[in-house]
């Protein structure tokens, strides 16, 4: 068994949903050989292989996957993220298991949608990145032609939660986000 237990360890409220709460989840040794697999047989996901992570996207709830944790967003409670985790569990195993009769999939999957990073902006359309709105800062985001540091209101302690996600969510996806790149 490739997973064979997890711990949750943080709770933090949800940045896309405030009703919502976002999870942290540490599992018992590392899971990343599982994930050419599950992103073979699942669909929707985004792969990082260098990286190590896989975003798996379900029901509009968000869970990467990484090499020691699982991070879980946009989750009612903690009854619900019980209930995921030990879904993820059973699939990670599952999918490891039956690794011999399945293709590994090492491609990058699904690609970031530009609605995707818009949710993690401020919003405010300040133009203090040179964009007229956050909408045409995160299309350009998604095609990597500006840097997640012009943005520098999601800079603030205001944004930490959603800048965290967002960045998640970059290196998933195989972006390079420099600590140059966000101006420090
Ligand atoms: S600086 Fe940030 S908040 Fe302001 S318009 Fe650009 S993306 Fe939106």
């Amino acid at each position: 068994m490739l997973l064979e237990s997890y711990k949750i360890t943080r709770i933090l409220p949800c940045l896309a949903d405030p009703e919502k709460i976002r999870v942290i989840a540490e599992v018992t040794g590392e899971i990343h050989e599982a994930f050419p697999y599950l992103n073979a047989i699942l669909k929707g996901c985004i792969y990082n292989h260098p990286a190590l992570t896989l975003t798996i996207k379900k029901n509009g709830k968000l869970f990467t996957l990484h090499a020691h944790h699982i991070t879980l967003a946009k989750i009612e409670d903690e009854k619900e993220a019980e209930e995921i985790l030990k879904w993820l569990k059973d699939l990670i195993n599952e999918a490891y298991e039956n690794r011999d009769r399945i293709e590994p999939n090492f491609s990058k999957g699904a690609e970031l949608k530009a609605l995707d990073i818009y949710k993690l902006l401020p919003g405010t359309s300040c133009k203090m990145c040179g964009e007229l709105t956050c909408l045409a800062f995160a299309v350009k985001l998604v095609g990597q032609e500006i840097e997640m540091g012009k943005c520098s209101p999601l800079f603030s302690e205001a944004y930490q939660e959603k800048r965290n996600v967002l960045l998640e969510l970059l290196n998933a996806a195989g972006h390079n986000v420099s600590p140059l790149s966000l101006g420090s």
